[in-house]
């Protein structure tokens, strides 16, 4: 760190992402990416005269884009925002709606503190229930920006709409962001409500589901006026903020939705292969709609499992927060990469 640097950065305490490491090939279930690789619309969409017109500033506006996601979601081209992953998102809710302050669970994603910190924004942290579920009466915000992940993570367990809609009935004045990075993998949108709601935003990305994580694209559903300020900041800081390969991309996995649809019904049956076996060798687990599961096991600690697992090649993620530390959360791959993380499992567990 420089002299430099003010201060208020200097104290940061960073957002550090799952490992990405390049000294051997893992099984990767440590960053919940998909294990499927983008449609074949998508590769064919970043081609060469795509590739050329690089030295071209991208569209600004994103029509192209919004107006593809528009017609998927039923809603108009001014209910949609564009981001540089869904995280630009979740940073520009933090600049634009927290004059009051934020609250958002105490275990969820990370990055919901870091921006906070980052802003210099006093949040409140709500504890989940002893079951990890959130409890949707604790959510009264008195004008704070409220955040919630549904499915959350890294547990995986989802409010209904209903109870969204609870949350949204009982805070007027708040702006509710509901985060669905996961929510194709069982859970249901509540993007509907917007309709109703003008303090609803909706926040998805195609880093998960849409496999393509590496070309950093996010966006968000809400009332016109909710966009509206989203793009006042876009504007104040990166216009050009999605890039001519990612807006081709995501333009044909629009396209191509169903493939996507049915590579979430894979990952689902894997997920349930997986907690049928990990259940049978004591773990216990959280329910998950998500592309994840979180685990623990009385016979073995989570760091120690995390540990012995890279060891033989698997990647987990290991959290070490207190309440959490016995877990790790498990990205649910391919059928064959479950097969063989449920193979080590066993093999770690018997000690050879
Ligand atoms: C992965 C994830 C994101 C961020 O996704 P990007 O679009 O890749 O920035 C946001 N929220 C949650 C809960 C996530 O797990």
């Amino acid at each position: 760190m420089s002299r430099f640097l003010k201060d208020r950065y200097s104290k940061l305490e960073v957002y550090t992402p799952g490992e990405q490491p390049r000294d051997k090939k893992y099984i990767k279930l440590n960053t919940n990416e998909s294990p499927f690789p983008p449609s074949k619309g998508v590769i064919k969409a970043v081609n060469k005269s795509e590739v050329k017109d690089l030295r071209l500033y991208s569209d600004p506006t994103g029509t192209a884009l919004k107006t593809a996601l528009a017609e998927l979601h039923n809603v108009k081209r001014e209910n949609i925002f564009l981001s540089n992953g869904s995280d630009d998102i979740l940073n520009f809710s933090f600049m634009a709606f927290t004059e009051k302050g934020a609250m958002f669970p105490e275990i969820s994603y990370g990055f919901y503190e870091v921006f906070a910190e980052l802003h210099g924004i006093e949040s409140v942290k709500v504890p989940l229930k002893d079951d990890f579920s959130i409890d949707p009466k604790d959510y009264i915000g008195d004008g704070r920006m409220i955040v919630i992940a549904n499915p959350n993570a890294p547990t995986g367990l989802c409010l209904s709409v209903e109870e969204i809609e609870g949350i949204l009935k009982q805070n007027p004045d708040s702006v509710v962001v509901i985060d669905e990075a996961y929510v194709d993998f069982g859970g249901q949108s509540c993007y509907p409500l917007i309709k109703t709601y003008k303090n609803l935003l909706v926040v998805q990305t195609f880093s998960k589901s849409r496999s393509m994580a590496g070309a950093r694209l996010g966006f968000s559903i809400a009332d016109e006026e909710l966009i509206a300020d989203l793009e006042r900041i876009k504007y104040s800081t990166n216009p050009y903020n999605i890039n001519r390969l990612t807006t081709a991309a995501g333009v044909a996995a629009v396209k191509d939705n169903d493939y996507y649809i049915k590579n979430c019904q894979k990952i689902i049956a894997a997920r349930d292969y997986t907690t049928r076996e990990l259940e049978a060798l004591g773990f216990f687990v959280i329910p998950s709609k998500a592309n994840f599961i979180f685990a623990k096991s009385d016979k073995i600690g989570g760091e120690d499992l995390y540990l012995k697992l890279k060891e033989n090649g698997i990647l987990v993620r290991h959290f070490t927060k207190e309440k959490i530390k016995d877990f790790n959360r498990i990205t649910v791959g391919s059928q064959k990469e479950m097969e063989a993380f449920i193979k080590v499992t066993k093999q770690i567990l018997e000690g050879k």
